[in-house]
């Protein structure tokens, strides 16, 4: 074990030793470029080939409807500005409250340019209203786009069910799977799903390396300009060694969908009941089933204002959560929109903590975790503000 506790995968996973292997002969020797036409250039294009087809495998597509970008954030402006592009007009694109700013600040720079944008609200679990999709449905939409699984509190939307739906209204339907992928099964045909959005630094894949699904025979113009790889959806010279590591990351997690969800699933139970256990003033955010395997975001009664102080004691005890989602960073101590739009006043909203587990945690970090955090929760509310040396010390 690490002599810190890494909780917070939904920012970003470690890298797997055994992607670093995939990438490493890329990083020294392998240099060609894929568009080259010598044997540097060939073994380079084949690598990529391969990892194209083992990032479809995962979302059961087809290798040449996988685009390769360089983030889950690229990937959401190509599907949501490339389908408004081809579309030949403004459009008007239908999302929900809770999606993250990769998708919430590209429909605000559509709208700056015509694009109609509606916002759908979600209940008190986190779900899409079926109702309200029905409803924005009956005007013209150019596009869907719900996310699979929600970064803040966890929550799965049921996307064959809206996709469906959208479908009836021969309607574009994109979903941003950056947090769902590699975590729950996902089958773009099952779910009748147009475009897709993955990252592989969330699958325990390497940092600037994403991937957009596209169903074949999508509109889709580019955002990105260029010497026309990708199929002239995304010019630029790939990033071969992070695309070959995307590609083995996919290929582990799509092998291990068969336990590693159902082992995280049971770490966080055991989190959730130890929580309530020895917190009775704890209380979870998001749906109570239909949540992400590793994910559980909860939250103190009496301690919301002093959350940052409470993070910071965690942190330098050894554990990293966070209070929200990454980007909170860039808006720390604001209340959590997600969980506003959720329906909960702004010092419920403030007080998240989110605690996301991964692929090397165990069942004796969470105890550890639960130790610091009731030393934490003592300290502050006998308002020391900070935890005792001792507690810091276990490893
Ligand atoms: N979409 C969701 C739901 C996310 O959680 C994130 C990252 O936190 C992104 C998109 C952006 O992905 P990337 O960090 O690869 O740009």
């Amino acid at each position: 074990m690490s002599s810190r506790i890494y909780f917070d995968h939904s920012a970003t996973t470690p890298l797997d030793p055994r992607v670093l292997d995939t990438m490493l002969p890329f990083l020294k020797g392998g240099f060609g470029n894929p568009s080259s036409l010598h044997e540097e250039g060939r073994v380079a294009s084949a690598a990529v080939d391969r990892a194209r087809a083992q990032v479809a495998a995962l979302i059961s597509a087809e290798p040449e409807e996988i685009i390769f970008t360089a983030s889950g954030t690229e990937a959401d402006n190509l599907a949501l500005i490339g389908a408004v592009r081809a579309s030949g007009k403004p459009g008007h694109i239908v999302t929900s409250t809770i999606e993250h700013a990769a998708i919430l600040e590209t429909c605000k720079f559509l709208k700056g340019g015509g694009t109609k944008i509606t916002l759908l609200p979600i209940d008190s679990d986190g779900l899409v209203r079926t109702d309200s999709l029905l409803r924005a449905l009956q005007s013209n939409v150019t596009l869907v786009s719900i996310m699979a699984a929600n970064n803040v509190v966890g929550t799965i939307q049921p996307v064959e069910e809206l996709a469906h739906l959208t479908k009836l209204h021969a309607v574009l339907f994109h979903t941003d799977a950056v947090q769902a992928g590699g975590k729950i099964p996902l089958d773009v045909n099952r779910q009748h799903v147009d475009l897709l959005s993955l990252s592989a630094h969330k699958l325990h894949g390497p940092k600037g390396v994403g991937a957009l699904y596209v169903r074949k025979g999508t509109a889709l113009g580019p955002i990105v300009f260029g010497g026309g790889q990708e199929r002239g959806l995304r010019s630029a010279t790939e990033n071969v060694a992070a695309i070959v590591g995307f590609g083995a990351a996919a290929e582990i997690s799509r092998r291990e969908l068969a336990s590693e969800p159902r082992r995280l699933e049971e770490l966080r139970e055991y989190l959730a009941a130890q929580l309530k256990h020895r917190f009775p003033q704890s209380y979870v955010f998001g749906h109570p089933v239909d949540r992400l395997p590793g994910h559980l975001s909860f939250g103190l009664r009496g301690q919301e204002a002093g959350l940052g102080k409470m993070l910071a004691a965690l942190d330098r005890s050894g554990i990293a959560v966070s209070a929200g989602s990454a980007c909170s960073a860039q808006h720390s101590g604001e209340p959590s929109g997600v969980v506003l739009a959720m329906g909960y006043d702004a010092e419920r909203a403030r007080g998240l903590i989110r605690a996301s587990l991964g692929r090397f945690n165990t069942a004796q970090e969470i105890d550890h975790f639960l130790d610091v955090l009731s030393s934490a929760v003592s300290s502050l509310t006998a308002g020391h503000g900070d935890i005792h040396p001792a507690e810091e010390a276990f490893a």
